[in-house]
């Protein structure tokens, strides 16, 4: 038997609660594994409280990446006792997930741990770290150099928007923080913010082009936040889009494509190819300071996702929630 969230949907809507699981109910898969710890990501949390239907099949685990240890592996590349880690795939949407101390997955869906990463510092990063270098690494191959201007990060008290605004500044850009906690500046300002501006400045309808302000963006909010990003980006510069915190639609125009030459670059984490994640892995690897990563996670038991979940969406958490899944 082992301890996992469980998500059902029945007459009264969602419910999302502690159980203790039969292996024998594991889905298919050629490796099962021990998980250590797991994250409380937006997807997560959309997955708990049933607010978007992003849960594909019912009795459902959510949780879309974990960290652990392999129990036993019928594919050659894993064996008993790795250390390996997972994001995406569909995981904790159509395949039972990681907030759970169980996992059964198929081999193609890990990767190796990296020697220098903890289980715990994993998961610290874990698919919101690991997209928010996706971003930094997409910029960086569209030309977007520290020399050529300011790079502007949404929701920058957020999971993606704390890593993104400290990969940059250590990388060397000067990062502007857009934020709806203005309470929280010292926090953004220590982890490497030059300029913090309020979310309200850029998610209302704007216009077609704007004063060009940023040489490039990591937009975790979407909506009319990233039309107006788009509109104030300078000359040639990069917006890589990610996310969808104001909404789903892009109420934009074509102007600062055709008359700016900028460009919009799509971030998707779960189903990116294997090379690029582990690209990306092996430089969060590199790149991770832990002293200052403690600085923006908490850890929770498997217990307190649920109450946790409605207090993601209403942006009540700051940085990174990771789940201690046997605490
Ligand atoms: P968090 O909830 O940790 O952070 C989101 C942040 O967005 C909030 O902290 C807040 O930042 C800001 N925000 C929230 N609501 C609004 C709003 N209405 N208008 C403007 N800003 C808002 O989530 P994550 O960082 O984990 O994820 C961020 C987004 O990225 C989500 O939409 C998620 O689904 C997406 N995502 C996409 C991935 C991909 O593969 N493409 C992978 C991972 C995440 P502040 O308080 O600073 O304003």
């Amino acid at each position: 038997m082992f301890k996992a969230i469980k998500v059902d949907k029945g007459n009264s809507g969602y419910t999302a609660t502690l159980e203790e699981i039969d292996e024998k109910m594991l889905p298919e898969g050629e490796v099962t594994v021990s998980v250590e710890y797991s994250t409380l990501n937006y997807k997560d949390a959309l997955a708990i409280t049933g607010k978007s239907p992003v849960v594909r099949s019912f009795p459902m685990v959510p949780g879309i990446d974990f960290s652990g240890t392999v129990v036993s592996s019928r594919d050659s590349k894993f064996s008993e006792g790795d250390r390996v880690l997972l994001n995406g795939w569909g995981v904790g949407e159509n395949h039972w997930g990681g907030l759970s101390q169980r996992a059964r997955v198929k081999a193609d869906w890990l990767l190796p741990l990296p020697e220098e990463l903890s289980t715990e510092d994993a998961m610290g990063l874990g698919t919101a770290g690991y997209t928010a270098m996706l971003c930094v690494k997409a910029l960086a191959e569209h030309g977007v150099r520290p020399e050529h201007g300011d790079i502007l990060v949404t929701g920058a008290a957020g999971g993606v928007g704390s890593v993104a605004l400290y990969l940059l500044a250590k990388r060397g850009y000067r990062v502007v923080a857009s934020t709806g906690r203005s309470a929280d500046s010292e926090y953004l300002t220590e982890l490497g913010a030059s300029e913090i501006i309020d979310r309200e400045e850029l998610n209302k309808p704007g216009k077609p082009l704007g004063k060009e302000r940023w040489v490039g963006a990591v937009d975790v909010v979407g909506s009319h936040t990233l039309a107006n990003i788009c509109a104030s980006t300078k000359y040639g510069g990069v917006v890589t889009a990610c996310g969808l915190a104001q909404g789903m639609e892009l109420p934009a125009s074509v102007a600062p494509f055709i008359l700016r030459g900028v460009s919009l670059v799509g971030i998707d984490s779960v189903y990116c190819p294997l090379e690029k994640r582990k690209a990306a892995w092996a430089d969060l690897a590199k790149e991770l300071d832990v002293v200052r990563l403690q600085s923006v996670t908490e850890t929770i038991g498997l217990s307190e996702t649920v109450s946790k979940a409605q207090a993601l969406l209403d942006g009540k958490i700051r940085g990174r929630l990771v789940v201690d899944v046997n605490r």
